[in-house]
């Protein structure tokens, strides 16, 4: 029977093109958790969307002198053209700046809100008498406590990284025209967050398949006791609060991204001609994954579950693999000081499979890993090109040169035969398991240990010498390792599916790879080979110093 996996996938802010950092975090590792379910036949439904409301939004349109939407909407168009090159294969990627995310939010505030779960009470707030408006975190200066930088904000300083509260700031100012705020109050929306406390306390314990990270994160939360937080904001841009009076406020971003996963499963039914489809990803047997990185695992597996509680009905995540961070030549990736690499930049310069390769083996999932443009060159040309690639490519060269360009007739197989082909089909199960359970970098060097054993066998065998003396036996060895080499197409395809695709084509095979399944075929006899050509390029040393030069 079919699964339902629902892959939702951290919401990227609109503020700014992505890094690497944030495709090692979320959307490489839900991508190849959907192809692969996709290969398994299951049904599967991967969205996401741009968060194109919020502070960091507000302040750069500002800046450019801009509307935020302008700055939302171009960034917006940036994802869209990143995924298709890098190849994330969303079924949506839609934004939270629709009508539809707009009903659907205001759908969950009622409902909540008739319910007793979201209730209105006052809040102290910084306001500017000069601009006559109330100041969010982010438009509030002052000098930072622990580090006496001058230009620090209300909830975070640029220079030493720490996070604030507006309070903590030494000579507290507005950031637009610098006068002094007055603390006034302002009447807000609260979420009772700390109404499901022991909901989610028993929910969390028994979710021991979750990342010990995730799980042990969640848990403290819990146990420093969850507090109401408010949900709406003195501010013109984001969703609008639907209660009279709150004109001037708008829902804060919190808690209306969330929301996307379930607005853009809407969205996509609505698309595709059957507005209750998302139902299938939502209720019953289903089950849904969230992909994000770890400094968003409370909101996934605290905030978003009580707020789902609160409206009944819908599954709670079952998994919430969040990653670690991705360093950057041994530092964190720094937005404020160009110490990233851009994924336009990237693309605009290399293939996609080998940044998808390195950061597969190199995943950040239980403890930070680090990209350097040394061991991306390294991994590329001694493991994708010299590994995997001259494998297939001698393979195929060979075979389409001696056999008049089509896969040869197998004989009778002896014991390394059959040990290679054995392998094979194990290698779809012991690749399987792991990628199932979100553990990508294990999934991956198992397949590539196929490669591996298959370069042994083809060196033991030696069909371009063996081929003059029995021309029996090299169609054996080529037909064996062909066979081998058609499963690495497959089980390599959710971390590298271009190169799989085009390994496909390369063998003669009908269609697209994802139709053949998550299955073994041999063997391939009578295909008509693709006239050869490499599947990937090897990289010159001299990109390390060049790349490098422009960091920071
Ligand atoms: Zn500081
Ligand atoms: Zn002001």
């Amino acid at each position: 029977m079919p699964e339902h996996i629902l892959v939702a996938v951290a919401w990227p802010y609109a503020n700014g093109p992505l890094h690497l950092g944030h495709i090692a975090g979320a959307y490489l590792p839900a991508d190849i958790f959907a192809r692969y379910h996709r290969l398994k036949g299951n049904h599967v439904l991967m969205v996401s969307g741009s968060d194109m409301h919020g502070t960091p939004i507000t302040i750069g349109a500002e800046r450019e002198g801009v509307s935020p939407e302008e700055v939302a909407t171009r960034n917006h168009r940036g994802f869209l053209e990143s995924w298709q090159k890098l190849g994330i294969s969303f079924d949506l990627f839609t934004s939270t700046h629709t009508p539809n995310h707009t009903e659907v939010v205001h759908d969950i505030f009622r409902t909540l809100q008739d319910r007793g779960y979201v209730y209105k009470d006052s809040m102290p707030l910084a306001y500017c008498p000069e601009c006559n408006r109330y100041l969010a975190d982010r438009y509030l200066e002052g000098e930072c406590p622990y580090c006496h930088s001058p230009n620090a904000r209300g909830d975070q300083c640029d220079e030493c990284g720490k996070t604030l509260n507006p309070t903590d700031l030494i000579g507290l100012r507005c950031g637009v025209c610098g006068a002094s705020p007055e603390i006034r109050p302002s009447e807000h929306f609260f979420l009772r967050l700390s109404e499901f406390s022991d909901q989610l306390e028993s929910w969390a314990k028994a979710q021991t398949h979750w990342r010990p990270n995730v799980a042990s994160f969640t848990m403290r939360y819990i146990k420093e006791g969850l507090r109401d937080r408010a949900i709406t904001r003195d501010l013109e841009w984001g969703v609008p609060v639907p209660v009279d009076g709150f004109e001037t406020k708008r829902i804060y971003v919190w808690f209306e991204a969330v929301i996307g996963y379930l607005s853009a499963s809407k969205e996509w039914a609505k698309r595709n001609g059957d507005s209750e489809m998302w139902r299938q990803f939502w209720q019953g047997d289903a089950r849904p994954y969230y992909f994000i990185g770890k400094d968003n695992i409370p909101f996934h597996t605290l905030i978003w579950p009580a707020m789902l509680l609160g409206y009944g009905d819908l599954n709670l995540p079952y998994d919430v693999p969040a990653n670690e961070f991705l360093t950057l030549e041994g530092r964190r990736f720094s937005t404020s000081r160009n110490w990233a690499i851009w994924l336009p930049d990237y693309l605009e310069h290399y293939d996609p499979d080998p940044l998808r390769y390195i950061l597969s083996v190199n995943m950040p999932e239980t403890g930070d890993t680090d990209f350097s443009w040394r061991e991306f060159v390294r991994r590329n040309n001694d493991e994708l090109v010299a590994t995997y690639g001259n494998l297939v490519n001698r393979v195929l060269s060979f075979t389409y040169r001696n056999f008049e360009g089509h896969i040869p007739p197998i004989g009778e197989l002896n014991a390394s035969d059959n040990a290679l082909l054995g392998m094979a089909r194990d290698t779809l199960d012991r690749v399987g398991e792991p990628l199932g359970n979100c553990r990508f970098k294990e999934a991956i060097k198992v397949a590539f240990a196929l490669a591996q054993e298959t370069n042994r066998y083809l060196d033991g065998k030696a069909p371009w010498k063996a081929i003059k003396q029995s021309r029996d036996a090299a169609a054996n060895a080529v037909g064996v390792a062909l066979g081998a080499i058609s499963c690495l197409g497959t089980v390599l395809y959710p971390f590298l599916p271009f190169s799989s695709e085009k390994l496909h084509r390369l063998l003669g095979s009908a269609g697209s790879i994802e139709d053949g399944g998550w299955n073994f075929s041999f063997p391939l006899t009578g295909q008509a080979l693709a006239k050869p050509e490499p599947l990937f390029t090897k990289l010159d040393e001299e990109i390390v110093a060049e790349e490098s030069a422009k960091l920071g």
